[in-house]
């Protein structure tokens, strides 16, 4: 028990508890979800990353060209006073000083604004950009040739080529940045604008380098040798730069430059210079009009440079754009990203604790079933969870209706609809099966009782309510008519010719006529009236609220008349008859056993008046009744007083005379009416216990009077027999044997003096009287059969009965009718091969002596011998037998 515990204790402990697994589910998912946010803010910040420098290089392009457009504008004023400083030059030209000098002025100041203008810019290029370090060696550089400049040590020629060489390397630095901002991770609508820059960056190149190799070339004009080849060139270069800028994407630089080409100082400008390359051969232009060429060329510069402003500061703000751009992206993805995390960690909690606690539950109430505690079972959580809860739920229901027939059972509530209910799975089938063997079970011992209970009220043969359910209904018919002042009536019937067709035809015959009679009977009486079987051949009728005794008389005549008919039986139709005593309760006051007594007393008085016939209980029964019961308590009194005797006839060997004992025949010296005989007041003490007493009293008496006269017998001697006559009542009483038992203890009288009579009747009717009959014949007393013949027993059943002697009847012995004399001598004859003793009763004549010593009977009693006589004499006679042997 203890051991199987600790097994499920370890079982349950063994497995890594749910919140584990479910927290590995989770986790799987939740790594998937962090590295890919991860990932998606690592790339928004390299967008962001590769935007900031794409915004960068945008500056440093603007910064390089507005340095290189710096250079290209300290070309011209450099050169103009490189040349104002040429006395040849000037003198060629052939201006006024103080116009020179004014001019140099001019030239001097613009050379210094446009220094400050190149160095700001040249020094705003960022430090990490590309571009940086080409900035610095320009700045570098420019500042060595500037110092030379100043010095006028350098040539026209020399300083010109230095500027440009220099612009060239800006602009090539400026393709350099731009091309290194140009990154995959650049927009397309930025990576256009920067392109947009480069397109206006070239065409502003162009412009600003075009100016000074005209002005050289017109100056040259006319000379030995004119240089309007690079004039020419920078012309193309202008050219191939204004066709590239249709290949601008931002429509809004379209239209600016739109706008710029049609503006007036642009459009005439080129037509000036168009035909200026158009006519080499032509003779140069005067100065003024040079100088307007010059200035128109400055506004020119001016919108070229606003344009490349205006393009700059679009891609700028583009770059900018897609860095926030990029920033925000960065920083929602890394919001998204945790947002996601923690939706999911939270989510994943949420769901891990509801699971879990709904499979918590479901274990503890799985659990609490187990231990036997048939608990409501809650259904949440999971689809999974929720069909194992209802599985374990309707597990739960099958115990419960298992539990609810099982109490139904224990209840004894067999009609409880509960238990017809059948039960689910092989377990229910099971259970149902023995709870539907126990009801039937219990249901068939119902039956057996209540069919005992039946068996125990009804008499097995006729199946009518028996002798004690017949007192039992009379009783209650009798507290209902009390009750309601009705009358009941009662009637007793009692078969006539019954005995005679059972001896004739035998028990099975007598029974079927039986039950033909209580079946005729049964029909006769009117619903409602009972029919119960006393016993043997008697019968009563009971008849509730009973208008007049008439109808009782006529009930009474239709029974006897349907029992008379001719009954069909094995061997030929049978006829009986019956006697019917009629009683009515009178008062309130009825007693059952009176008023069944009544019907008897009755029933008796229609056999005495000739049988087949009805009697009314009236006053004259009334008073032989009330004399009975006065008698009655007469005779129990006079037996208490001692008024009873007994009285002995002497018993004669018939072949010698020679006395061979008594029987003791009791008489009541009843004061008032001098000595009873017997007959007078046995049959009242056989009606109750009564008889019982006066037996025993007869039994101690007389076998304290054979003491008595044993006392001192020579031991040579026969000793002399007592007979005793026992009743029927007493014999089927099982107290018989130890009465008789005591009787010999307390006398000291051998048990094989003692002779016990008993009537045959009492032997066919009571099997308990055999059964006693044969105990008393094993404490080794006689048993004789008394009345022989008067009865219906034939000799052949006296072989198998405990029995030991036969006395026949007087009527036997003093009848003269034909063949009697011969049928005496068959029973003694008879009686004889069975080892019976033969006593002939009732002798008293000569000739029925003689006769009987004729047919060889055994023992002799009778008037002609003795006649029944008072202890003392009966004690004398043994003396003068001793003396002389021989009849008195
Ligand atoms: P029973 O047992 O057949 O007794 C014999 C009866 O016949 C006696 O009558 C006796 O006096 C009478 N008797 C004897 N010889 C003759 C005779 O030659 N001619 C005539 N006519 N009668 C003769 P009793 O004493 O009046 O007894 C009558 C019956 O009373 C007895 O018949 C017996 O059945 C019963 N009885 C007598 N005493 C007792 C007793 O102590 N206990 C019980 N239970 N019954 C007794
Ligand atoms: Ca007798
Ligand atoms: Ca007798």
């Amino acid at each position: 028990m203890g051991s199987r515990a600790s097994r499920r204790a370890r079982a349950r402990k063994r497995g890594a508890p749910l919140w584990a697994y479910l927290t590995a589910l989770v986790l799987v998912p939740l790594l998937g979800v962090a590295v890919l946010t991860l990932a998606a803010v690592r790339s928004s910040v390299a967008e962001a990353e590769s935007a900031a420098r794409a915004e960068a290089a945008v500056r440093a392009v603007a910064q390089l060209d507005a340095a290189r457009s710096g250079v290209e504008h300290e070309v011209v004023p450099a050169l103009a006073l490189v040349i104002l400083a040429d006395p040849v030059i000037t003198a060629r030209v052939g201006l006024p000083s103080a116009v020179m000098s004014a001019a140099a002025k001019q030239y001097r100041s613009a050379v210094q604004t446009t220094r400050r203008t190149t160095d700001t810019a040249l020094a705003q290029v960022p430090a990490g950009a590309v571009g940086a370090a080409a900035a610095r060696r320009a700045l570098g550089e420019l500042a060595v040739l500037r110092s030379r400049a100043d010095a006028n040590t350098v040539s026209l020629n020399e300083l010109y080529y230095a500027y440009v060489g220099i612009s060239d390397e800006l602009t090539a630095a400026q393709s350099h940045t731009a091309a290194a901002a140009n990154s995959e991770d650049v927009p397309v609508p930025t990576l256009a604008a920067m392109r947009d820059v480069q397109l206006v960056a070239q065409l502003a190149q162009a412009v600003t380098r075009q100016m000074p190799l005209f002005v050289d070339a017109e100056i040259q004009r006319g000379t030995p040798q004119p240089a309007d080849e690079p004039w020419r060139a920078a012309w193309q270069a202008y050219a191939d730069a204004q066709r590239q800028m249709s290949e601008l994407t931002s429509p809004s630089l379209r239209g600016a430059w739109a706008q710029l080409r049609s503006a007036s100082a642009v459009t005439a400008l080129d037509a000036v210079l168009a035909t200026r390359v158009a006519d080499a051969g032509a003779t140069a232009l005067p100065a003024t009009r040079l100088v307007a060429i010059v200035n128109q060329a400055a506004e020119r510069d001016r919108l070229v440079t606003h344009l490349l402003d205006t393009a700059v500061d679009d891609a700028q703000n583009l770059a900018a754009a897609d860095r926030v751009r990029a920033n925000d992206r960065r920083t929602s993805t890394l919001v998204l990203g945790l947002g996601i995390l923690l939706v999911s960690l939270l989510g994943a909690l949420v769901l891990g604790r509801r699971v879990s606690r709904a499979l918590g539950l479901l274990a503890g109430q799985a659990d609490q079933v187990s231990k036997g505690s048939l608990v409501e079972v809650e259904v949440l959580g999971p689809r999974e969870v929720r069909t194992v809860s209802l599985a374990l739920g309707s597990a739960v229901g099958s115990l419960r209706r298992i539990q609810a027939q099982a109490h139904a059972v224990a209840r004894g509530d067999l009609a409880d609809p509960v238990l017809a209910e059948p039960l689910a799975g092989p377990l229910g089938e099971v259970v149902h099966a023995s709870v539907e063997q126990m009801v039937s079970a219990v249901r068939q011992r119902e039956e057996l009782q209540s069919a005992l209970a039946h068996q125990a009220a009804h008499d097995p043969l006729t199946d009518l309510p028996n002798r004690s359910q017949a007192v039992e209904l009379v009783t209650s018919a009798l507290h209902r008519g009390a009750r309601s002042g009705d009358m009941a009536g009662l009637l007793f019937i009692d078969l006539d010719g019954f005995k005679a067709v059972n001896d004739a035809y035998g028990h099975a015959c007598g029974d079927d006529v039986l039950r033909q009679a209580a079946h005729r009977m049964r029909s006769a009486v009117r619903p409602g009236d009972v029919v119960c079987r006393l016993g043997g051949d008697e019968f009563i009728v009971l008849v509730e609220a009973v208008g007049n005794e008439r109808d009782l008389v006529d009930l009474a005549g239709r029974l006897i008349a349907a029992v008379s008919e001719p009954i069909p039986a094995e061997g030929g139709n049978v006829v009986i008859g019956a006697s019917i005593g009629v009683a009515v309760s009178r008062d309130a006051g009825t007693d059952p056993d009176v008023l069944l007594a009544e019907a008897d007393i009755a029933a008796y008085r229609a056999k005495q008046r000739g049988r087949g016939r009805a009697e009314m209980f009236d006053e004259n029964l009334r008073a032989q009744l009330s004399e009975r019961a006065e008698l009655e308590a007469a005779v129990a009194h006079g037996l208490a007083a001692g008024e009873m005797q007994l009285h002995y006839q002497p018993v004669l060997d018939v072949a010698t005379d020679r006395l061979i004992g008594y029987e003791a025949l009791v008489r009541w010296n009843r004061p008032g009416h001098g000595m009873v005989p017997p007959d007078s007041f046995i049959p009242v003490a056989e009606e109750s216990r009564l008889i019982c007493d006066l037996d025993r009293w007869v039994l101690g008496e007389a076998t304290r009077q054979l003491a008595e006269w044993r006392a001192g017998w020579p031991a040579t001697e026969p000793e002399p027999t007592v007979a005793v006559n026992i009743s029927g009542r007493h014999l089927a009483d099982r107290r018989v044997v130890h009465d008789v038992a005591d009787a010999l203890a307390a006398s000291g009288v051998p048990a094989r003096l003692l002779i016990l009579e008993v009537t045959e009747t009492v032997l066919v009717d009571d099997p308990a009287a055999i059964t006693h009959l044969a105990a008393l014949r094993d404490l080794g007393v006689s048993i004789a059969i008394d009345d022989f013949g008067t009865g219906y027993t034939s000799i052949g059943q006296l072989r198998t009965m405990p029995v030991d002697t036969l006395k026949i009847d007087r009527s036997f012995i003093a009848s003269t009718e034909h063949g009697n004399p011969e049928l005496v001598a068959l029973i003694i004859r008879a009686a004889h091969t069975f080892g019976l003793t033969v006593v002939a009763e009732g002798v008293e004549e000569q000739a029925q002596l003689d006769q009987l010593r004729a047919d060889a009977c055994d023992q002799a009693q009778g008037y002609l011998l003795y006649r029944p006589m008072p202890a003392e004499d009966a004690g004398a006679l043994l003396r003068p037998q001793r003396a002389v042997p021989g009849p008195a």
